[in-house]
């Protein structure tokens, strides 16, 4: 087997904080690959500037004129993570063999890349880099995190288990994923679906190197929800049978009314009527808002927006 071009993809906002660490680790990393043969000498480095506001692109910049392994694509503006990370899969796809896809923040296990090479030279076209444990994480981050594959779990929505996306993918399951032309982007939600051998590695998630998260509670419950409402119908199943369920309380209200009426009990009642007026409302607007959601989903779909632009790629 000749060796394998390896492309290491890494989406960047606001990160001139790290850069410098990250590019040095990955190069070391990198070299030490390419020594012992496991990649071939024009593997790269290639990070994807999501439209940052401080200098993370002249980081990038600098980097590229000191060593060739390094290359960027800027964006024309900031797409979120999905969409940066989608644009440096798609634009490599076609020079490389295999991406392996990472944080900028070092969050992710460098070292882990020796396993997924090793399992992608043992077949498996998608390796998923797992965290095996989270004594890193805040206590309340564990919590949404766990809580949040559960729940996607139970939504019908297949994705590895503590697997972000820290990733290995072949060329093959890239032009795979290349024809999922969908604009709300749920990657991990994605790549099994694109099917294909495949494998974990685990890993100890660190802490962030430098800089501040980019992911707040508000964008994270943002995309869980966009996870689940771009691959899961089942909460609109949940309506329906809902719907089913309150019907068929409502059956048994009427029954109970009549009887109160005909034994003259009319005035008696009325907490539990104002009580499921409310009730009732409240489930029907949060009904409603859940297929608001969907319409919201099929309208972006319709429109087929580009996911990304993207403004300069810097190679050789
Ligand atoms: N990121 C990005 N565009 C964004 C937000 C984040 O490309 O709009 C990148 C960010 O630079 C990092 C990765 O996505 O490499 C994950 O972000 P972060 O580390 O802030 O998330 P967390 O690890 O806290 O969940
Ligand atoms: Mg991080």
């Amino acid at each position: 087997m000749s060796t394998k071009r390896l492309y290491i993809v890494v989406p960047c906002y606001n990160e001139e904080a790290v850069l410098p660490e990250t590019a040095k680790r990955l190069r070391e990393k990198v070299h030490t690959l390419m020594e012992s043969g496991a990649v071939s000498s024009d593997s790269k480095v290639v990070f994807v500037d999501d439209g940052s506001k401080d200098a993370t692109w002249s980081v990038i910049e600098g980097l590229h004129e000191q060593d060739p392994l390094f290359r960027g694509i800027r964006l024309s503006r900031n797409r979120g993570h999905q969409n940066a990370l989608l644009a440096g899969l798609m634009t490599v796809k076609e020079e490389c063999d295999v991406t392996i896809s990472m944080d900028a923040d070092l969050q992710d296990d460098i070292n882990a890349i020796d396993g997924m090479m090793e399992k992608y030279a043992a077949g498996n076209d998608v390796v998923y880099g797992v965290r095996s444990d989270r004594k890193k994480d805040t206590f309340f981050k564990k919590a949404t995190a766990e809580g949040f594959y559960k729940l996607m779990q139970a939504m019908g929505v297949e994705t590895v288990f503590n697997h972000a996306d820290f990733r290995l993918m072949s060329a093959r399951a890239l032009k795979g994923l290349a024809e999922f032309t969908e604009v709300n982007l749920f990657l991990r939600g994605m790549v099994p679906m694109v099917g294909f051998p495949s494998d974990v590695v685990y890993y100890e998630r660190g802490e962030r190197f430098a800089g501040e998260s980019k992911y707040p509670l508000k964008k994270m419950l943002h995309f869980a929800a966009e996870g689940i409402t771009s691959l899961s119908i089942k909460p609109i199943r949940l309506i329906t049978s809902l719907g089913f369920f309150i019907f068929l309380v409502s059956i048994v209200t009427i029954i109970y009314s009549l009887v109160r009426y005909f034994t003259g009990h009319t005035i008696q009642g009325w907490t539990t009527t104002v009580l499921s007026v409310w009730a009732i409302g409240g489930l029907i607007m949060i009904s409603l808002g859940v297929i608001g959601e969907y319409i919201g989903k099929i309208y972006l779909e319709t429109k087929e927006r580009p996911r990304y632009l993207v403004q300069t790629y810097l190679k050789d």
